[in-house]
């Protein structure tokens, strides 16, 4: 396997707009380089995480069609954690503090204060082996720190180019607290190093962890992953996207705005980077353009008009077998691939297939403006069958015999015959409403 990507939310919500781009980009980046996609449910934290979100997670990348070739949960290699953690020890990598978050937060202050960065100062290294055993006999637990060695972190960023962070502005990450539960910092390595993952792309609100996680990756005697760090979305006055769109997630995109998956993967697979965003009728396209180098280090907006826009689009290009569930889904499971082709282009959500539906196959009366150019044309209705060609015969007769033409000929027509100013072609209608229907519409009555 050339390449391995994970994505690893942590189920204590639903997957958020932004979620859902960092998953996209992971998924098109495995495929586009014939790679493996890992699901990976971050829940060392067992008081916040749920069930219920666990599987809405799985439920929402269902939707979108992001399949995952390999699955973990945190919660169920907590052995494996173990065994770092004493490793980590063995080597003197994580040391015991016992500061409490009182004291913790007045060091902080005090540094602040002095206008220098408020990092750990490692007071806790210089306990002797009696000083932490006065103050365990005084009911205090310690926490463990990853010690970090003082040389600058450096990667070559996916997204960022080269990065380098200083040391002395980082604290000695926390991995173990004082209750014994383990942070997600420490568990993430472990598993990266186990799922032998080749490549980490996430969020740009990670870039510090990544800093530490290189180090205890290290440390625990493997080589990193390569890292990419995408820049968080924003709305489109800058702002994070999670002030205004803190609940845009699938339940939103599905539900209540209506649209197809695949424009929401036309729209996110290249949001932030220099392709265009364009409407496909399949993924391919998107997965064979796929280049994680395109993407730009600015944030990105992410604009919910130019997705409806995208939806219509999208809509547009679909063929029949690819929407027929969906059909169904709104309940048109009798509508084929003639009804299909011919109202696609006149609908920017697939509800409204349902109009269309109502219109060339349940009761509709037609609109009759003037009586005795609706009877001429009734007259001159051909005989069945009909096809795309019965169309232009008839209006050409009709407009040889009434002397009208254009929009004077047209729109009376449409408005009998649907009883709406706009819609699909009428020569692909026609022929899907059928002689007995538009004789009566054409008669004014509801048929
Ligand atoms: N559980 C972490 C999060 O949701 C995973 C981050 C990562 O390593 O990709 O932020």
């Amino acid at each position: 396997v050339s390449v391995k990507v994970r994505i690893a939310p942590s189920p204590t919500g639903r997957l958020q707009i932004g979620n859902l781009r960092t998953a996209l980009v992971n998924w098109l980046y495995a495929r586009h380089h014939g790679g493996k996609f890992l699901l990976r449910i971050d829940d060392t934290d067992l008081e916040r995480s749920t069930k219920e979100s666990d599987q809405a997670i799985q439920d929402d990348l269902r939707w979108l069609g992001l399949n995952w070739d390999e699955f973990a949960r945190q919660s169920e290699r907590f052995d494996r954690y173990g065994e770092a953690i004493e490793k980590l020890k063995a080597d003197g990598r994580l040391y015991p503090c016992y500061e409490t978050e009182e004291e913790l937060g007045l060091k902080r202050k005090s540094l602040l204060g002095q206008g220098r960065p408020p990092v750990y100062d490692r007071a806790a290294l210089r306990l002797s082996a009696a000083d932490r055993a006065a103050l365990e006999a005084r009911g205090l637990k310690p926490h463990w720190r990853f010690l970090l060695k003082d040389n600058p972190i450096t990667w070559r960023d996916g997204v960022r180019g080269d990065v380098t962070i200083p040391v002395h502005d980082l604290s000695d990450p926390v991995l173990i607290r004082a209750d014994g539960s383990l942070l997600y910092t420490l568990a993430s390595c472990v598993d990266d190093i186990d799922f032998a993952i080749t490549d980490v792309i996430r969020g740009e609100d990670h870039v510090t962890n990544t800093a530490a996680q290189i180090q205890i990756i290290e440390a625990l005697g493997s080589a990193a992953p390569r890292f990419a760090h995408l820049p968080l979305l924003t709305d489109d006055e800058g702002q994070k996207l999670s002030k205004r769109f803190g609940s845009f997630g699938v339940p939103k995109l599905r539900e209540e705005m209506g649209l197809e998956p695949l424009a929401v993967w036309c729209h996110l697979a290249r949001l932030g980077s220099s392709l265009p965003i364009e409407a496909f009728a399949d993924i391919e396209p998107l997965v064979k353009s796929f280049d994680l180098g395109a993407f730009s280090r600015n944030p990105p907006k992410f604009d919910v008009e130019e997705l409806e826009r995208l939806n219509a689009r999208v809509l547009h290009l679909l063929s029949f077998t690819q929407v027929q569930s969906r059909l169904a889904d709104i309940g048109l499971a009798g509508a084929d691939e003639h009804f299909w082709l011919a109202v696609r282009t006149n609908i920017t959500h697939m509800a409204q297939a349902r109009d269309w539906w109502h219109v060339s196959r349940e009761q509709v009366a037609g609109t009759i403006a003037d009586v005795s150019f609706a009877t001429a044309a009734a007259d001159l209705l051909p005989p069945e069958p009909w096809n795309e060609t019965t169309w232009d015969s008839w209006v050409s007769e009709l407009k040889t015999k009434t002397g009208r033409k254009g929009k004077e000929l047209f729109m009376p027509l449409r408005l009998a015959l649907t009883g709406r100013e706009h819609g699909p072609e009428l020569k692909v209608l026609l022929p899907l409403l059928g002689r007995k229907r538009v004789l009566h519409r054409l008669q004014g009555k509801a048929a």
